[in-house]
């Protein structure tokens, strides 16, 4: 029995440093809901039975990376540094880069370079981390979500490109239907982090309870909320009903894509607004609105499931603006017609 709790704290430590955000059925949800919102004359090799399914599976794909941490033996350590910040943005604790949203660096490594010089400048202004909570070493790091969206979106206007100009300048058969398999796997990877988005403990300091000494509204100190709003309460309240909230999508909208930084942009403005949720969020769960007793739920529920539509509709209009603006891949499309009297001598 001794062993047994042992190992269950074993496993709560080894835990602690991560953040899942909605559970698989929320970011399932999500990129069902966007696949709601394309237009019929979307590439169709996207919108198969088939292809639907996967995307909707690998919603989760981002969370299953980090299933292999373990903080105790190092196994999946380098890819839980790599990728564990991608999933939330701290954005309270940007000021301490002396950043504000709208000055935050577009591009990812200037943003670490931002960092770097502010706690070289200010160590007074950061508070000490713990080696032993930081094996994966990405406790320096208030998270990269708006940054882990936008090279998605980028990776899936490649894909497109990389799709048209196989298509334009003669791709084989198995070229064209591995570039289409790559769009299809992108799509949905990057629903995850789209997803991430729109639950609020993602774009907040108070991600594990409101834990500081501003408590003055008496907030929930509860490591345990966080993983409550992921998944806890829809599970315990009968799960998500996906076509209840499909008609709330509306089709797919071009964001500004064109404009300097528009995707980037965009992305920090839809965790600005999902951070003006937190307190919002803990005011429910302190006035019992996020109860799975007696159905006081509902209107913790109809607020969950207004962010998991928000995200829906965010990355439906990711996957149409990647798809509407992908350039010309001119560099594949000379390479092709350069092979073509070669495959031809055949
Ligand atoms: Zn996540």
């Amino acid at each position: 029995m001794k062993k047994k709790i042992l190992a269950v704290i074993g496993l709560a430590a080894a835990l602690a440093g991560k953040v899942q955000a909605w559970d698989y059925e929320g970011h399932h949800a999500v990129n069902e809901l966007a696949l709601s919102s394309l237009p019929k004359d979307f590439p169709a090799f996207a919108l198969t039975p088939d292809a639907r399914t996967r995307i909707a599976y690998l919603a989760g794909e981002a969370d299953r990376w980090r299933n292999i941490t373990s903080f105790r033996d190092g196994t999946g350590l380098a890819l839980g540094h790599a990728s564990g910040p991608d999933h939330y943005l701290d954005l309270e604790d940007i000021r301490l880069y002396g950043l504000t949203p709208a000055t935050l660096p577009p591009l990812r490594y200037d943003f670490v370079a931002a960092i770097v010089k502010a706690r070289a400048a200010h160590p007074e202004r950061f508070p000490a981390i713990d080696p032993a909570k930081d094996a994966d070493h990405t406790r320096e790091i208030n998270g990269f979500l708006p940054w882990a969206i936008t090279e998605n979106f980028e990776k899936l206007q490649s894909g497109f490109a990389t799709l048209a100009a196989l298509e334009k300048a003669g791709g084989t058969p198995t070229e064209i239907e591995n570039a289409k398999q790559n769009i299809i796997y992108v799509m949905g990877v990057m629903g995850h982090f789209v997803g991430d988005a729109s639950q609020p403990l993602h774009t907040t300091m108070y991600h594990h309870g409101w834990t500081t000494n501003n408590n003055l509204n008496h907030y929930t100190t509860s490591f345990k909320f966080h993983q409550w709003i992921d998944g806890g309460f829809f599970a315990a309240t009968g799960g998500i009903d996906v076509k209840k909230l499909s008609p709330r999508i509306h089709p797919a909208e071009k964001m500004p894509a064109a404009e300097p930084d528009g995707i980037f942009h965009a992305s920090v403005d839809f965790i600005v607004a999902a951070n003006k949720m937190v307190e919002p969020l803990y005011l429910l769960d302190r006035d019992g609105k996020l109860s799975n007793q007696e159905n006081r739920g509902a209107e913790g529920r109809a607020f969950l499931e207004t962010q998991l539509v928000k995200s829906g509709q965010l990355l439906g209009n990711l996957w149409f603006t990647a798809w509407a603006t992908a350039p010309e891949d001119t560099f594949l499309e000379s390479e092709l017609q350069k092979r073509q009297p070669s495959a031809e001598e055949k």
